[in-house]
């Protein structure tokens, strides 16, 4: 093979490598990869809150999409295309902010069946939703050169729903062949937030989203489930207006031990608890005796039945 037709080959194996990248997680199975295990702060290093559910090798759900989630998506290997949901714990841009960045890139791939957004209602404070998507993406949205998406006249649509959650109730947002999605009503302050339960080829995890625990109900959206996603964005002791809106390590464990999940994962690890891990893990110890592990970006975890 002569020089220029070797370098010819290498950028091609750079490129289909780069536009086809495998999963880090296992090609078969059910995983959870943590796209970004961090908060809103700017010098954690890490991406703001963001989840997949890897089925089969295939990226079948994207739980919340914080800021540095899209970067993460890539490098793990998932396809907008294959995405069947994504679910919104609230609308904090911790939570929010690479959306807009995620629907654009889906042009590239090439994205051709609708895509169901499920998220909070609103309230004074907070828009709905569908309310948020229509202000993104609408005719006076502040991103409307990409409104084909919501009105029908593109290749897809975004079709966003609001989940009502009735005080202390579970709701059923949507019991599929593939998967079961259940969503509750959670207290994080004045923020309108709803925590997720996916059951997936006999498997369950549970994403408890940002919350103070105040309603003390997550227990039982987790009840025998084989992962709880909880975030650890405060230490034990914090002050009151962090307290309002989080839960700290104590109630992380006493959520797990109620509901006797499997595993723990700590996630949206904030700059207030780095340093205090042994000191957080060990008041969880004293509720719940089961695996905990502390998140980082990218992480795999297979989920077993
Ligand atoms: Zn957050």
């Amino acid at each position: 093979m002569c020089f220029k037709s070797t370098i010819i080959s290498l950028m091609f194996l750079i490129a289909h490598t780069s536009l086809s990248a495998a999963p880090i997680c296992g090609q078969s199975g059910v995983w959870l990869q943590v796209l970004g295990s961090g908060g809103p702060e700017v010098d954690d290093g890490r991406a703001s809150s963001s989840y997949v559910i890897w089925q089969e090798g295939r990226a079948r759900l994207l739980i919340d999409m914080g800021g540095g989630s899209l970067p993460r998506f890539e490098q793990s290997g998932a396809s907008p295309n294959d995405l069947d949901a994504i679910l919104l714990t609230h609308l904090h841009v911790d939570h929010t902010n690479d959306l807009p960045t995620l629907i654009k890139a889906s042009f590239f791939t090439g994205r051709d069946r609708d895509l169901p957004i499920y998220g909070p209602t609103g309230n004074q404070r907070m828009p709905s939703t569908t309310e948020f998507v229509q202000r993104l993406f609408g005719a006076d949205g502040a991103f409307r050169y990409l409104q084909d998406y919501l009105d029908g006249t593109g290749r897809y649509r975004m079709l966003a729903e609001d989940v009502v959650s009735e005080d202390g109730k579970t709701t059923l947002v949507m019991d599929k062949e593939k998967f079961k999605l259940s969503a509750i009503s959670v207290h994080h302050g004045p923020i309108p937030a709803i925590a997720w339960r996916v059951d997936i080829a006999d498997t369950s995890l549970v994403f408890s989203g940002d919350m103070s625990n105040n309603r003390d109900v997550l227990w039982r959206l987790a009840a025998q489930t084989d992962m709880l996603v909880a975030h650890h964005a405060i230490p034990e002791q914090t002050n009151p207006v962090a307290r309002s809106l989080h839960m700290p390590p104590s109630e992380i464990g006493k959520i797990a031990a109620k509901a006797k999940v499997k595993r723990v994962v700590l996630s949206h690890r904030m700059r207030r608890t780095f340093g205090k891990e042994s000191e957080s893990l060990s008041i969880i110890r004293k509720h719940y005796p089961g695996p905990v592990v502390f998140a980082d970006d990218l992480q795999c975890f297979e989920i077993k039945k």
